[in-house]
Protein backbone atom coordinates (compact mmCIF):
# COMPACT_ATOMS: atom_id res chain seq x y z
CA UNK A 1 0.00 0.00 0.00
CA UNK A 2 1.19 3.25 -0.56
CA UNK A 3 0.43 5.25 2.95
CA UNK A 4 -0.19 9.42 2.23
CA UNK A 5 1.43 10.88 5.79
CA UNK A 6 0.08 14.58 6.42
CA UNK A 7 2.01 15.67 9.45
CA UNK A 8 3.38 18.61 9.89
CA UNK A 9 6.13 17.45 12.43
CA UNK A 10 9.61 16.37 11.15
CA UNK A 11 10.48 13.89 14.02
CA UNK A 12 6.81 11.99 14.41
CA UNK A 13 6.54 11.91 10.53
CA UNK A 14 10.03 10.29 10.02
CA UNK A 15 8.80 7.82 12.82
CA UNK A 16 5.89 7.24 10.85
CA UNK A 17 7.74 7.03 7.89
CA UNK A 18 10.19 3.85 9.70
CA UNK A 19 7.01 2.14 10.90
CA UNK A 20 5.67 2.51 7.77
CA UNK A 21 8.73 0.77 6.05
CA UNK A 22 9.59 -1.78 8.24
CA UNK A 23 5.73 -3.04 7.94
CA UNK A 24 6.29 -3.35 4.07
CA UNK A 25 4.62 -0.55 2.96
CA UNK A 26 5.16 2.46 1.28
CA UNK A 27 5.19 6.06 2.66
CA UNK A 28 4.73 9.27 0.77
CA UNK A 29 5.37 12.26 3.40
CA UNK A 30 4.17 15.56 3.19
CA UNK A 31 3.99 18.22 6.14
CA UNK A 32 0.84 20.10 5.37
CA UNK A 33 -2.94 19.97 4.52
CA UNK A 34 -2.29 22.02 1.50
CA UNK A 35 0.58 20.18 0.09
CA UNK A 36 -2.05 16.63 0.28
CA UNK A 37 -4.60 18.50 -1.68
CA UNK A 38 -1.73 19.43 -4.27
CA UNK A 39 -0.57 15.52 -4.14
CA UNK A 40 -4.56 14.37 -4.26
CA UNK A 41 -4.66 15.27 -7.99
CA UNK A 42 -1.31 14.25 -8.82
CA UNK A 43 -0.41 11.20 -7.26
CA UNK A 44 -2.03 8.17 -6.78
CA UNK A 45 -2.29 6.74 -2.59
CA UNK A 46 -4.02 3.94 -1.25
CA UNK A 47 -4.65 5.43 2.73
CA UNK A 48 -3.32 8.19 4.31
CA UNK A 49 -2.57 8.87 7.99
CA UNK A 50 -3.79 12.71 9.26
CA UNK A 51 -2.43 14.89 11.79
CA UNK A 52 -5.09 16.98 13.14
CA UNK A 53 -3.45 19.88 14.76
CA UNK A 54 -1.11 21.62 11.54
CA UNK A 55 -0.60 25.24 11.18
CA UNK A 56 -2.77 26.46 7.98
CA UNK A 57 -5.50 24.10 6.93
CA UNK A 58 -6.05 21.33 9.49
CA UNK A 59 -6.65 17.90 8.97
CA UNK A 60 -10.77 18.31 9.44
CA UNK A 61 -10.49 20.73 7.02
CA UNK A 62 -8.10 18.86 4.61
CA UNK A 63 -10.02 15.86 4.99
CA UNK A 64 -13.22 17.32 3.85
CA UNK A 65 -11.70 19.17 0.67
CA UNK A 66 -9.60 15.78 -0.11
CA UNK A 67 -12.74 13.76 -0.21
CA UNK A 68 -14.85 16.17 -2.42
CA UNK A 69 -10.89 15.98 -4.74
CA UNK A 70 -10.79 12.37 -4.65
CA UNK A 71 -12.70 10.34 -7.10
CA UNK A 72 -13.38 7.15 -4.99
CA UNK A 73 -12.78 5.93 -1.72
CA UNK A 74 -9.57 5.57 0.80
CA UNK A 75 -9.52 5.40 4.03
CA UNK A 76 -8.18 8.51 5.95
CA UNK A 77 -7.01 7.53 9.65
CA UNK A 78 -6.65 10.68 12.06
CA UNK A 79 -3.97 11.02 14.27
CA UNK A 80 -3.53 13.39 17.21
CA UNK A 81 -1.70 13.77 20.76
CA UNK A 82 -5.17 14.40 22.11
CA UNK A 83 -7.55 11.70 23.41
CA UNK A 84 -10.97 13.97 23.56
CA UNK A 85 -14.08 12.18 22.57
CA UNK A 86 -15.25 15.32 20.68
CA UNK A 87 -12.09 15.28 18.24
CA UNK A 88 -12.92 11.75 17.55
CA UNK A 89 -16.29 12.54 16.59
CA UNK A 90 -15.26 15.92 14.68
CA UNK A 91 -12.62 13.65 13.09
CA UNK A 92 -15.07 10.67 12.02
CA UNK A 93 -18.10 13.68 10.88
CA UNK A 94 -15.39 15.81 8.39
CA UNK A 95 -14.87 12.05 6.90
CA UNK A 96 -12.15 10.39 8.50
CA UNK A 97 -12.31 6.75 8.80
CA UNK A 98 -10.90 5.83 12.38
CA UNK A 99 -8.57 8.05 14.87
CA UNK A 100 -5.63 6.67 16.48
CA UNK A 101 -3.42 8.66 19.36
CA UNK A 102 0.13 9.31 19.02
CA UNK A 103 2.57 7.53 20.06
CA UNK A 104 1.34 4.15 18.49
CA UNK A 105 3.15 1.03 18.07
CA UNK A 106 4.09 -0.56 14.65
CA UNK A 107 1.94 -3.36 15.47
CA UNK A 108 -1.17 -1.11 16.74
CA UNK A 109 0.01 0.63 12.54
CA UNK A 110 -0.41 -2.69 11.16
CA UNK A 111 -3.41 -4.02 12.56
CA UNK A 112 -5.18 -0.89 11.31
CA UNK A 113 -3.78 -0.94 8.14
CA UNK A 114 -5.02 -4.21 7.33
CA UNK A 115 -8.69 -4.07 8.78
CA UNK A 116 -8.65 -0.73 6.64
CA UNK A 117 -7.26 -2.53 3.57
CA UNK A 118 -9.77 -4.96 3.87
CA UNK A 119 -12.65 -2.05 4.02
CA UNK A 120 -11.06 -0.50 0.68
CA UNK A 121 -10.77 -4.08 -0.80
CA UNK A 122 -14.32 -4.68 -0.53
CA UNK A 123 -15.29 -1.24 -1.50
CA UNK A 124 -13.05 -1.72 -4.95
CA UNK A 125 -14.69 -4.69 -5.90
CA UNK A 126 -18.59 -2.73 -4.95
CA UNK A 127 -17.52 -0.06 -7.34
CA UNK A 128 -16.36 -2.58 -10.03
CA UNK A 129 -19.17 -4.67 -9.30
CA UNK A 130 -21.56 -1.17 -9.66
CA UNK A 131 -20.07 -0.27 -12.76
CA UNK A 132 -20.72 -3.38 -14.45
CA UNK A 133 -24.67 -2.98 -13.68
CA UNK A 134 -24.26 0.41 -15.14
CA UNK A 135 -22.72 -1.16 -18.03
CA UNK A 136 -25.40 -4.05 -18.34
CA UNK A 137 -28.84 -1.49 -17.65
CA UNK A 138 -27.12 0.92 -20.19
CA UNK A 139 -25.34 -1.11 -23.37
CA UNK A 140 -26.74 -3.40 -25.42
CA UNK A 141 -24.87 -6.90 -25.04
CA UNK A 142 -24.70 -8.21 -28.50
CA UNK A 143 -23.15 -4.86 -30.29
CA UNK A 144 -21.84 -3.00 -26.71
CA UNK A 145 -23.96 0.44 -28.68
CA UNK A 146 -25.58 1.62 -26.66
CA UNK A 147 -29.46 0.34 -25.59
CA UNK A 148 -32.29 1.60 -26.57
CA UNK A 149 -32.77 3.07 -22.52
CA UNK A 150 -29.99 4.96 -22.06
CA UNK A 151 -30.58 6.21 -26.15
CA UNK A 152 -33.23 7.56 -25.26
CA UNK A 153 -31.89 9.18 -21.61
CA UNK A 154 -29.29 10.44 -23.41
CA UNK A 155 -30.68 11.98 -26.45
CA UNK A 156 -33.46 13.94 -24.30
CA UNK A 157 -30.34 15.76 -22.65
CA UNK A 158 -28.68 16.42 -25.85
CA UNK A 159 -31.91 18.04 -27.37
CA UNK A 160 -32.73 20.17 -24.08
CA UNK A 161 -28.98 21.26 -23.79
CA UNK A 162 -29.14 21.87 -27.75
CA UNK A 163 -32.10 23.36 -27.89
CA UNK A 164 -31.24 26.27 -25.25
CA UNK A 165 -28.14 26.90 -27.28
CA UNK A 166 -30.09 26.83 -30.82
CA UNK A 167 -27.93 24.20 -31.92
CA UNK A 168 -29.17 21.62 -34.36
CA UNK A 169 -29.75 17.83 -33.79
CA UNK A 170 -30.70 15.08 -36.21
CA UNK A 171 -31.69 11.39 -35.87
CA UNK A 172 -30.55 8.26 -38.11
CA UNK A 173 -32.82 5.33 -38.14
CA UNK A 174 -31.16 2.51 -39.83
CA UNK A 175 -32.80 -0.83 -40.19
CA UNK A 176 -30.94 -3.84 -41.94
CA UNK A 177 -32.24 -4.88 -45.42
CA UNK A 178 -33.84 -8.22 -45.52
CA UNK A 179 -32.66 -9.39 -42.39
CA UNK A 180 -35.23 -11.94 -41.33
CA UNK A 181 -34.19 -13.48 -44.82
CA UNK A 182 -30.66 -13.14 -43.48
CA UNK A 183 -31.60 -14.99 -40.25
CA UNK A 184 -33.68 -17.86 -41.93
CA UNK A 185 -31.01 -18.99 -44.58
CA UNK A 186 -27.82 -18.50 -42.13
CA UNK A 187 -29.16 -19.27 -38.73
CA UNK A 188 -29.46 -16.80 -35.77
CA UNK A 189 -25.58 -17.06 -34.84
CA UNK A 190 -24.23 -15.48 -37.94
CA UNK A 191 -27.36 -13.19 -37.54
CA UNK A 192 -25.50 -12.26 -34.80
CA UNK A 193 -22.25 -11.25 -36.17
CA UNK A 194 -23.78 -9.74 -39.09
CA UNK A 195 -25.66 -7.07 -36.78
CA UNK A 196 -21.74 -7.08 -34.79
CA UNK A 197 -20.54 -5.85 -38.48
CA UNK A 198 -22.98 -3.41 -38.71
CA UNK A 199 -22.55 -1.72 -35.14
CA UNK A 200 -18.92 -1.48 -36.62
CA UNK A 201 -19.32 0.08 -39.44
CA UNK A 202 -21.70 2.38 -37.16
CA UNK A 203 -18.66 3.43 -34.38
CA UNK A 204 -16.09 3.50 -37.35
CA UNK A 205 -18.59 6.19 -38.75
CA UNK A 206 -19.67 8.47 -36.01
CA UNK A 207 -17.33 8.88 -33.34
CA UNK A 208 -17.57 12.47 -31.70
CA UNK A 209 -17.58 11.84 -27.85
CA UNK A 210 -21.20 14.20 -27.90
CA UNK A 211 -22.76 11.77 -30.84
CA UNK A 212 -25.34 9.05 -29.50
CA UNK A 213 -25.14 5.13 -31.40
CA UNK A 214 -27.53 3.04 -29.94
CA UNK A 215 -28.93 -0.01 -31.52
CA UNK A 216 -32.62 0.56 -31.04
CA UNK A 217 -33.90 -3.32 -31.08
CA UNK A 218 -33.58 -6.46 -33.17
CA UNK A 219 -32.34 -5.27 -36.75
CA UNK A 220 -32.58 -1.30 -36.37
CA UNK A 221 -30.35 1.01 -34.96
CA UNK A 222 -30.77 4.71 -33.75
CA UNK A 223 -28.00 7.59 -34.33
CA UNK A 224 -28.00 10.89 -32.70
CA UNK A 225 -25.84 13.48 -34.10
CA UNK A 226 -25.12 16.85 -32.31
CA UNK A 227 -24.57 20.51 -34.30
CA UNK A 228 -25.37 18.45 -37.33
CA UNK A 229 -27.86 19.90 -39.62
CA UNK A 230 -29.95 17.57 -42.31
CA UNK A 231 -27.62 17.87 -45.49
CA UNK A 232 -24.73 16.83 -43.12
CA UNK A 233 -26.70 14.17 -41.56
CA UNK A 234 -27.22 12.96 -44.91
CA UNK A 235 -23.45 12.88 -45.74
CA UNK A 236 -22.99 10.83 -42.26
CA UNK A 237 -25.51 8.13 -43.40
CA UNK A 238 -24.11 8.06 -46.71
CA UNK A 239 -20.51 7.20 -45.32
CA UNK A 240 -22.14 4.56 -43.38
CA UNK A 241 -24.17 2.91 -46.32
CA UNK A 242 -19.79 3.13 -48.06
CA UNK A 243 -18.40 1.96 -45.00
CA UNK A 244 -21.16 -1.14 -44.75
CA UNK A 245 -20.55 -1.67 -48.16
CA UNK A 246 -16.60 -2.37 -47.52
CA UNK A 247 -17.18 -4.86 -45.00
CA UNK A 248 -18.77 -6.96 -48.16
CA UNK A 249 -20.96 -9.50 -45.41
CA UNK A 250 -22.23 -11.53 -48.12
CA UNK A 251 -26.37 -11.79 -48.37
CA UNK A 252 -27.86 -14.63 -50.81
CA UNK A 253 -30.71 -13.98 -50.16
CA UNK A 254 -31.24 -10.47 -50.69
CA UNK A 255 -33.19 -8.94 -52.90
CA UNK A 256 -31.69 -5.82 -53.29
CA UNK A 257 -28.02 -6.68 -53.29
CA UNK A 258 -25.76 -9.87 -52.99
CA UNK A 259 -23.97 -8.25 -50.16
CA UNK A 260 -25.58 -7.34 -46.48
CA UNK A 261 -27.23 -3.64 -47.22
CA UNK A 262 -29.12 -1.09 -45.19
CA UNK A 263 -31.77 1.58 -45.57
CA UNK A 264 -31.47 5.04 -43.61
CA UNK A 265 -34.37 7.48 -42.66
CA UNK A 266 -32.91 11.18 -41.64
CA UNK A 267 -34.84 13.63 -39.72
CA UNK A 268 -33.00 17.11 -38.17
CA UNK A 269 -34.41 20.07 -36.20
CA UNK A 270 -33.20 22.08 -38.59
CA UNK A 271 -35.85 21.03 -40.80
CA UNK A 272 -38.88 21.04 -38.31
CA UNK A 273 -37.57 22.88 -35.76
CA UNK A 274 -38.41 20.60 -33.10
CA UNK A 275 -36.48 19.35 -30.46
CA UNK A 276 -38.87 16.51 -29.09
CA UNK A 277 -37.17 13.28 -29.71
CA UNK A 278 -40.17 11.35 -30.15
CA UNK A 279 -41.23 13.41 -33.14
CA UNK A 280 -38.08 13.43 -34.33
CA UNK A 281 -37.54 9.39 -34.19
CA UNK A 282 -41.10 8.83 -36.00
CA UNK A 283 -40.28 11.41 -38.13
CA UNK A 284 -37.08 9.38 -39.08
CA UNK A 285 -38.95 6.13 -39.09
CA UNK A 286 -41.13 7.95 -42.00
CA UNK A 287 -37.95 8.88 -43.76
CA UNK A 288 -36.49 4.70 -43.02
CA UNK A 289 -40.00 3.94 -44.62
CA UNK A 290 -39.50 6.19 -47.81
CA UNK A 291 -35.97 4.78 -48.20
CA UNK A 292 -37.52 1.14 -48.33
CA UNK A 293 -39.97 1.56 -50.47
CA UNK A 294 -37.98 3.57 -52.95
CA UNK A 295 -35.60 0.32 -53.04
CA UNK A 296 -33.80 -0.47 -49.83
CA UNK A 297 -29.39 0.52 -49.90
CA UNK A 298 -30.14 4.02 -49.52
CA UNK A 299 -30.87 7.72 -47.53
CA UNK A 300 -33.57 9.39 -47.34
CA UNK A 301 -33.99 12.75 -45.48
CA UNK A 302 -36.86 14.93 -44.64
CA UNK A 303 -37.09 17.86 -46.79
CA UNK A 304 -35.69 21.33 -46.86
CA UNK A 305 -38.84 23.31 -46.03
CA UNK A 306 -37.00 26.37 -47.60
CA UNK A 307 -37.11 23.86 -50.86
CA UNK A 308 -33.79 24.50 -52.75
CA UNK A 309 -34.27 24.61 -56.51
CA UNK A 310 -31.61 22.39 -58.51
CA UNK A 311 -30.53 22.54 -62.40
CA UNK A 312 -29.94 19.70 -63.60
CA UNK A 313 -28.00 19.50 -66.98
CA UNK A 314 -27.12 16.96 -69.64
CA UNK A 315 -27.49 15.95 -73.58
CA UNK A 316 -26.85 12.56 -72.32
CA UNK A 317 -30.59 11.20 -70.43
CA UNK A 318 -28.92 8.47 -68.49
CA UNK A 319 -26.85 10.95 -66.79
CA UNK A 320 -29.77 13.68 -66.15
CA UNK A 321 -31.50 10.76 -64.66
CA UNK A 322 -29.18 9.89 -62.57
CA UNK A 323 -28.16 13.44 -61.47
CA UNK A 324 -31.46 14.30 -60.49
CA UNK A 325 -31.89 11.01 -58.57
CA UNK A 326 -28.86 11.47 -56.48
CA UNK A 327 -30.56 15.43 -55.80
CA UNK A 328 -33.92 15.26 -55.04
CA UNK A 329 -33.59 14.71 -51.82
CA UNK A 330 -32.40 18.25 -51.61
CA UNK A 331 -34.38 20.03 -53.31
CA UNK A 332 -36.87 20.60 -56.36
CA UNK A 333 -35.34 19.35 -59.51
CA UNK A 334 -35.25 20.96 -62.90
CA UNK A 335 -33.84 18.98 -65.84
CA UNK A 336 -32.68 20.40 -69.32
CA UNK A 337 -30.92 18.65 -71.87
CA UNK A 338 -29.04 20.69 -74.15
CA UNK A 339 -26.50 23.70 -72.85
CA UNK A 340 -29.05 26.66 -74.63
CA UNK A 341 -31.77 25.56 -72.62
CA UNK A 342 -29.41 24.86 -69.43
CA UNK A 343 -28.36 28.86 -69.70
CA UNK A 344 -31.95 29.56 -70.42
CA UNK A 345 -33.56 28.51 -66.79
CA UNK A 346 -29.93 29.06 -65.24
CA UNK A 347 -30.66 33.22 -65.74
CA UNK A 348 -34.72 32.77 -65.67
CA UNK A 349 -35.10 30.67 -62.41
CA UNK A 350 -31.75 30.94 -60.89
CA UNK A 351 -31.27 27.58 -59.04
CA UNK A 352 -29.54 27.37 -55.83
CA UNK A 353 -27.17 25.23 -57.50
CA UNK A 354 -26.66 24.20 -61.03
CA UNK A 355 -24.99 20.77 -61.97
CA UNK A 356 -24.00 19.88 -65.18
CA UNK A 357 -21.97 17.81 -67.00
CA UNK A 358 -19.00 18.04 -70.07
CA UNK A 359 -21.60 17.23 -72.69
CA UNK A 360 -23.26 20.72 -71.71
CA UNK A 361 -20.44 23.05 -71.25
CA UNK A 362 -20.02 24.30 -74.65
CA UNK A 363 -21.22 24.02 -78.76
CA UNK A 364 -19.06 22.86 -80.99
CA UNK A 365 -16.17 21.21 -78.42
CA UNK A 366 -13.94 19.08 -80.56
CA UNK A 367 -15.08 15.37 -80.29
CA UNK A 368 -11.65 14.01 -78.86
CA UNK A 369 -12.61 16.79 -75.41
CA UNK A 370 -16.05 15.03 -75.01
CA UNK A 371 -15.26 11.81 -73.40
CA UNK A 372 -12.86 13.96 -70.68
CA UNK A 373 -15.55 16.52 -70.02
CA UNK A 374 -18.28 13.67 -69.52
CA UNK A 375 -16.64 12.42 -66.72
CA UNK A 376 -16.33 15.82 -64.67
CA UNK A 377 -18.99 17.38 -63.22
CA UNK A 378 -19.65 21.24 -62.94
CA UNK A 379 -21.31 22.72 -60.06
CA UNK A 380 -22.10 26.95 -60.44
CA UNK A 381 -24.54 28.93 -57.93
CA UNK A 382 -27.23 31.18 -58.20
CA UNK A 383 -25.22 33.86 -60.10
CA UNK A 384 -23.61 31.47 -62.52
CA UNK A 385 -20.19 31.30 -60.66
CA UNK A 386 -18.15 28.11 -60.41
CA UNK A 387 -18.50 26.58 -57.19
CA UNK A 388 -16.32 23.41 -58.04
CA UNK A 389 -15.52 20.56 -59.96
CA UNK A 390 -16.34 17.07 -59.24
CA UNK A 391 -13.87 15.15 -61.30
CA UNK A 392 -13.25 11.45 -62.76
CA UNK A 393 -17.01 10.39 -61.56
CA UNK A 394 -16.92 6.96 -63.44
CA UNK A 395 -14.42 6.33 -60.45
CA UNK A 396 -16.99 7.49 -58.26
CA UNK A 397 -19.46 5.45 -56.20
CA UNK A 398 -22.90 7.36 -56.68
CA UNK A 399 -23.06 8.16 -52.62
CA UNK A 400 -19.53 9.64 -52.91
CA UNK A 401 -20.54 11.91 -56.01
CA UNK A 402 -23.85 12.48 -53.95
CA UNK A 403 -21.85 13.97 -50.96
CA UNK A 404 -19.50 15.96 -53.49
CA UNK A 405 -22.72 17.56 -54.81
CA UNK A 406 -24.40 18.29 -51.46
CA UNK A 407 -21.78 19.74 -49.30
CA UNK A 408 -21.87 22.78 -52.32
CA UNK A 409 -25.51 22.82 -50.92
CA UNK A 410 -24.35 24.00 -47.73
MG1 LIG B 1 0.64 18.54 14.46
Amino acid sequence: MRILVVEDSPTIRMAIEQMITQIGHTALLVSSGEEALQLTGESEFDMVLMDIEMPGLDGFETTTLMREALEHWIPIIFISGHEADDQVLAGIKAGGDDYMIKPFSPIFLEAKIISMKRISEMNQRLDALNNHLADLSEKDELTQLSNRRAFKEKAKQVLHLSQRHRKPVSVLMLDVDHFKAYNDFYGHMEGDICLKGVAEALRETVHRSSDIVARYGGEEFVVLLTDTDVYQARLVALKILENLQSKNIPHEKSLTSDRVTISIGVASTSVSDQYDLNRLTDLADQQLYYAKESGRNQVHAQKDKSQKTILVASTNSDNRSALSNAMQSYGNIVTADSYQERSLLAKEIQPDLSIYDGTCDSIGEMEALKDLQLSTLLVEDKYGHLLGRVEAIKSKSAAQIEGLLVSYLR
